[in-house]
Order: C-alpha cells, then sequence, then structure tokens
C-alpha cells in the first residue's frame, strides 16, 4: 500500500473515534456524523488508488456507488421519524450482507487458501450472513410485517443450539481442509438460517438487546472483512463498530436488567406467548378527563415530570410537547423529562427527537436520576409511552418485560396517560397503571391532545 494512502486511512481512523467521541452529545452529534462521513468519502476514493486496483472494474463500480448513494439519500431524507429504527436495522442489515458477499467471492478466487485467510473469510462469512438474516427479521418485527412479540415454536432452543453447533462444526472443517464449495454454501446457509431462527423468538424488552447486538455483529464482520481484503480503513472501521456496538449492547443489557446469554438463549424472550393477550383490564377502573379537566390539574401543580415514549414519535408531538413544557415553566412550575433507556425503538430515540425541538438538554433525565423524584412529584405526564411505565415489570414472571426497571410514573401524586386507546404497546401486554387510583387517562392522538392542554392553560 503506497504510504500516502497509509496516510489518509490514518486520518480515516482518526475521524472515525472522533466522531464517535462527539456522538456521545446530542450537541455534537451532527457534526460526528458528518466527520464520519468525510473520513469514509476519503477512504472510498483513495481505495482507487490502490496499487493494484483493477481500473476495468471501475465502471461496475462506479455504477454500484451511484446506486447505492442515490438509494442511502433519497430513503435518509424521505424516511419518517416513527422508521428510523427499521431502517437503521435495515442498513445494518446490509451491511453484514455486503461483508458476506465479498468474503464469498474471496473464497471462490482461489481453490487453495492459507489459514489466516481462510479463518478470516469463513469467519465473516458467518458473522455477515448471520447479521444479515437476524436484522432482517428485526426489521420486518419493527415495520410490522411480522409480529414484534416472541415468535415460538417447540424445540425452538435445541433448534437453534444445533444450528450454533453446525456452523462451529463446519467452521472448523473449512478452516482445516482448506475448505470445498459445498461446505462453505453450507456455511452461508446455516448462519442465514441461524440468523433468522435466533431472532424470531426473541421479542419485548429483549429486542433493543438484539438490535445493538446484530450492531456490533455487522462491525466484527467488517472488521474481520478488512483482515480478508487487507484494507486497514476496513478493519478499524469495523473494529469501532463492532466495539461500540457490544458496550452499546452490555449497557442495554444493564439498563433493561438482563443478561447478555438470558436474551440469546430466549429465557427471556421466548415468554411473550404467555403474557399476550393476558388478562384484559377492567374497563370500569378507568378514568378518563376532559383536556380542561386536565388543564385544573396542571394548573394547580408545582411539578411536572414529562416522560415520553413510542407514541410521541408517532404522534411527532415533540415540538406540542416543548411548547406545553415552555408554558408550564412561565406558570412557575417546575419541569423535567424523564428518559427511559428504551423508550420508542431505537437506543437514543426520545433523545434524538427531544433535541429535534430544541428542548434543553439540562431538563433531560436517565431514569437512575429521576426516578426517586416521582413521589415528590404533581403530575407525571405520559406521552405515547407503555412499557417503560407498566408496573407488571415489577413483580409479574410471566411478562416479557419482567425485570426491565420502568419509570416510577405511578408514585406520583396524578400520572396522567396521553394515548389513543387501551391497546397495548410494543410487548403487547396490558398495562395496569391504567386502572389505578391516581391514574387519568388523556384519550386521543398526543400532539393534538398537548396542544389542547397548551391552548387550556392560557386561560389560567
Ligand atoms: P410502547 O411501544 O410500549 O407504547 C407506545 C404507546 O404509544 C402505545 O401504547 C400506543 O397506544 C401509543 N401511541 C401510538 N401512537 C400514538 C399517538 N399518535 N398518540 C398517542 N399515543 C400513541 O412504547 P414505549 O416507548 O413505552 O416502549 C418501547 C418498547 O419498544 C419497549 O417494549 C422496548 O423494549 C421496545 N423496543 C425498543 C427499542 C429501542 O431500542 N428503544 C427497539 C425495539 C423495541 P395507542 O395505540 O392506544 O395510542
Amino acid at each position: 500500500m503506497s504510504d500516502w494512502v497509509s496516510a489518509v486511512y490514518l486520518v480515516t481512523a482518526i475521524s472515525f473515534i472522533v466522531s464517535l467521541k462527539l456522538m456521545n452529545s446530542p450537541r455534537t452529534a451532527r457534526l460526528g456524523n458528518g466527520l464520519a462521513a468525510l473520513g469514509m468519502g476519503a477512504a472510498i476514493v483513495v481505495t482507487f488508488l490502490l496499487p493494484g486496483f483493477n481500473a476495468a472494474n471501475l465502471i461496475w463500480i462506479l455504477v454500484a456507488l451511484l446506486i447505492g448513494t442515490v438509494i442511502g439519500f433519497v430513503s435518509a431524507r424521505q424516511v419518517q421519524m416513527t422508521a428510523m429504527p427499521q431502517m437503521v436495522a435495515l442498513f445494518n442489515g446490509l451491511g453484514g450482507g455486503a461483508v458476506a458477499l465479498v468474503a464469498t467471492i474471496e473464497f471462490m478466487r482461489a481453490s487453495k487458501h492459507p489459514f489466516g485467510s481462510i479463518l478470516t473469510i469463513v469467519l465473516s462469512t458467518l458473522i455477515g450472513a448471520l447479521s444479515f438474516a437476524g436484522s432482517m427479521i428485526a426489521y420486518g418485527k419493527l415495520q410490522e410485517l411480522i409480529p414484534g412479540r416472541s415468535i415460538g415454536y417447540p424445540g425452538q432452543k435445541p433448534m437453534n443450539l444445533v444450528l450454533l453447533a453446525s456452523a462451529i462444526a463446519l467452521t472448523f472443517f473449512v478452516i482445516g481442509t482448506g475448505g470445498t464449495n459445498g461446505a462453505f454454501v453450507a456455511i452461508l446457509i446455516v448462519s442465514l438460517l441461524l440468523g433468522v431462527l435466533a431472532v424470531l423468538p426473541i421479542g419485548g424488552a429483549d429486542m433493543p438487546v438484539v438490535i445493538s447486538l446484530l450492531n456490533s455483529f455487522t462491525g466484527v464482520a467488517a472488521g474481520l472483512a478488512g483482515f480478508v481484503l487487507n484494507n486497514t480503513a476496513l478493519l478499524i472501521g469495523g473494529g469501532l463498530v463492532g466495539a461500540s456496538g457490544l458496550i452499546l449492547t452490555l449497557q442495554m443489557c444493564k439498563a433493561m436488567n438482563r443478561s447478555l446469554e438470558s436474551v440469546l438463549f430466549g429465557a427471556l424472550g421466548g415468554n411473550s406467548h404467555v403474557a399476550a393477550g393476558q388478562a384484559s383490564l377492567s374497563q370500569g377502573n378507568i378514568r378518563s378527563y376532559s383536556i380542561e379537566d386536565a388543564a385544573i390539574v396542571f394548573a394547580s401543580a408545582s411539578s411536572v415530570i414529562i416522560v415520553p415514549g413510542y407514541g410521541m414519535a408517532v404522534a411527532q408531538a415533540q415540538h406540542a410537547v416543548k411548547d406545553l413544557a415552555n408554558k408550564l415553566t412561565e406558570m412557575g412550575v417546575d419541569v423535567k423529562y424523564a428518559i427511559h433507556p428504551v423508550a420508542g425503538r431505537m437506543p437514543g430515540h426520545m433523545n434524538v427527537l427531544l433535541a429535534e425541538a430544541d428542548v434543553p438538554y439540562d431538563q433531560l433525565f436517565d431514569l437512575d436520576e429521576i426516578n426517586s423524584s416521582f413521589p415528590q412529584t404533581d403530575v407525571a405526564l405520559v406521552i405515547g409511552a407503555n412499557d417503560v411505565t407498566n408496573p407488571a415489570a415489577r413483580y409479574d414472571k410471566n411478562s416479557p418485560i419482567y425485570g426491565m426497571p420502568i419509570l416510577d410514573v405511578d408514585k406520583a401524586k396524578t400520572c396522567m396517560v396521553s394515548k389513543r386507546s387501551m391497546s397495548p404497546g410494543y410487548a403487547g401486554v396490558d398495562n395496569e397503571l391504567y386502572t389505578m387510583p391516581n391514574t387519568v387517562m388523556l384519550f386521543g392522538d398526543a400532539k393534538v391532545t398537548v396542544s389542547k392542554l397548551t391552548a387550556a392553560l392560557s386561560d389560567f
């Protein structure tokens, strides 16, 4: 590799690391994203100038680049905020699939491979294909093409273990023998099957963990492809995605009170069939307020904690929520936002939405920071959040969200819930919060409800 191509790769690697640091805060995340894109662009351009690059393929590569760029650009511009998580899952899966294809081509280029090379080819195929198939299932669940809850079948766990054991055995076989086409294709098929069958039974509170784990897998696969292609930029970029994805996975596990193996082997994710559609709430215990009644409660409150959830994203209510918070602050009310680590459909979903509405960061509090404040709070205003407030997570061992720490909104003096109906959230379970004596429901679209509430408060 020429010295100056190596130098550009080094700068690229530094830009990735600095951009990861910048993405730590919503304030600098946009800059970080731009910097990483610039670094990646530079790495792509200098790759064409590598010694040995076959110029005859340039036109094909440029056409592929153009198609990918147009699809990526248009879909990123047009995607609804609510569909962002599934787009991330889709892009992540395509990254894994691309790595598996690159490794397959490298495998086919020679009839015999040295040990180091076959090792990385097989591992990047296995992990890339698994990540591709798993991410497609995650995409299907988030897009509601298939049910988001756990999808189980008899003999599920033994089947997954057999597939995992086969993948490992085939890997050893191909590495040991230098590989035959048949064994290599078998690795591809087993990895794809494993990706599908391992993610299907995962639902409820385990889904966010799996999504970040698949993200990490794609990074690891890309890093291995860097070895295969002897490309430093790919190696470092993949390594960084793999490592940061793994850190996020472990943080998600901690936040969800899960162990990684329990998520992976379905000990928790496999329970959704018990919970889905279980004991429906008694409609008689539900109190619903008009906007005017709700406004009276807010007008006499001195502290309010706003708890956003996926429904806020659906309603695109973040600007209306900020207006309400401003109105309350003007009235002398202390307003805070409580952010659950898995509220919404992707890590940081609520932070992104609230940052878009310019909500001051110092008003946002994580679960650990805010939970002790609920008992002294006059009103907890739940806006389109459901699972992350469900008290069943504390005690119901049959619930798919059992063990997940929740926001203690039920401990506030009054809990007001803005949602459209009594429908459950992502985990598909009823929420007894809605029948508690201190809870009142504000039925309707969150944006409409919150806007009307702000308008009604003008009369006070
Ligand atoms: P939930 O999915 O539990 O609940 C969302 C609620 O929003 C629904 O009950 C729905 O009720 C309501 N809603 C929908 N549209 C509107 C609207 N226009 N106006 C008002 N309300 C609306 O969301 P949470 O954020 O509480 O929980 C997130 C869930 O998603 C967790 O189970 C988590 O495990 C899972 N998950 C999270 C991921 C992540 O990375 N954050 C990734 C994958 C899954 P109604 O229809 O009655 O209005």
